[in-house]
């Protein structure tokens, strides 16, 4: 028999939830209600009835809290602001539309109590999910750990238990564009995995659409990698080489073989030219990505404003 002498933390990042805020409660309590708990809900920017549901219970129960932005600032940092917030000896973070079973976290805590600091619930089947989800995300965690010095664990989103002294660091890092689930595994702490099959949403529709996916993906590479941009210095050397021998090509025919009549080439010299400088123009779209990243960096913004918090004494 483990000891309960601690505090639990679960996080919850909401934006407009407000069909899954109290089945998820329902749902939770069952699990967390056996501990020392509180439940931070983070809401992004909701523009729903969201507040209002979530106000509601923390009317009857302190250990429900809201912190609310002032806008929508993203996912990742709703939980970093999570992170911020809570006080427990571990932290449990979990999407609030149902995908991914409360009732997992007794075995995180059991894992996290044999000694592991960062628990991941490892999605073992996602059929529920969309084909083109699964695809693209299989193709981005492929990419990613080729290129990424860290591993960084596949079929894993950003539900995970990790001890205090994980949030501890995370709440020290000056990162201001965070891959959080990158950096969780740079740490490096003992890691485990719990399994799950991925449930749908319970209700409403995904807020990671094509252009929020694609800006997630970029994000996670440029934070943990800087191999596309010497991918980028082969790229030109190997053109380069190409361009060379297409000179030397232009000289002999031009200066050995002067009496050949030779005008021909246009569809060369067009094809050539479009090709280099649409290549050129990615090249540079590569390094103006990282120099984002910088000038970001260097303005130094909080990741995040909060507008008011309820059930929160600090
Ligand atoms: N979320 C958020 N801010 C956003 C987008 C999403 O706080 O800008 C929350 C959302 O309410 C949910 C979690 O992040 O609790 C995961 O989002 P979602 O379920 O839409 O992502 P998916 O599961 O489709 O990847
Ligand atoms: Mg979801």
């Amino acid at each position: 028999m483990t000891t309960r002498d601690f505090h639990l933390s679960v996080v919850i990042p909401v934006f407009n939830e407000a069909g899954n805020i109290q089945p998820l409660l329902t749902r939770l309590m069952q699990t967390v209600d056996k501990y020392r708990y509180e439940i931070i809900f983070v809401d992004d920017g909701s523009t729903d009835t969201t507040i209002q549901e979530i106000k509601d219970e923390c009317a009857h129960n302190p250990h429900i809290k809201l912190v609310r932005f002032s806008r929508n600032f993203g996912h990742q940092n709703a939980l970093s602001a999570g992170y911020n917030f809570a006080k427990g000896d571990c932290v449990v973070s979990i999407d609030a539309d149902l995908q991914d079973p409360p009732e997992l976290i007794d075995q995180m805590i059991d894992a996290w109590q044999k000694g592991l600091h960062i628990v991941y619930a490892h999605r073992k089947s996602r059929t529920k999910e969309s084909v083109f989800k699964r695809l693209t995300a299989r193709l981005f965690y492929w990419f990613i750990n080729q290129v990424s010095e860290v591993p960084i664990p596949t079929e894993v989103g950003d539900y995970r238990l990790i001890d205090k002294k994980v949030v501890r660091y995370l709440n020290d890092l000056p990162e201001y564009a965070r891959f959080l689930r990158g950096l969780v595994a740079w740490s490096g702490y003992l890691t485990g995995y719990v399994s799950f099959d991925r449930s749908p949403r319970h209700s409403g529709t995904t807020h990671y659409p094509l252009r929020k996916m694609i800006s997630f993906a970029v994000t996670g590479i440029t934070a943990f990698s800087t191999k596309p941009l010497r991918v980028v210095i082969y790229f030109g050397f190997i053109i380069a080489t190409l361009g060379l021998m297409g000179m030397f090509y232009a000289f002999i025919r031009r200066f050995l073989l002067p009496h050949e009549y030779w005008v021909t080439g246009w569809t060369a010299l067009f094809v050539s030219i479009t090709f280099f400088s649409g290549v050129q123009i990615v090249i540079l779209g590569v390094i103006g990505e990282y120099i984002g990243r910088i000038f970001t960096q260097t303005q130094g913004r909080p990741l995040y404003l909060v507008d008011e918090t309820v059930n929160i004494e600090r």
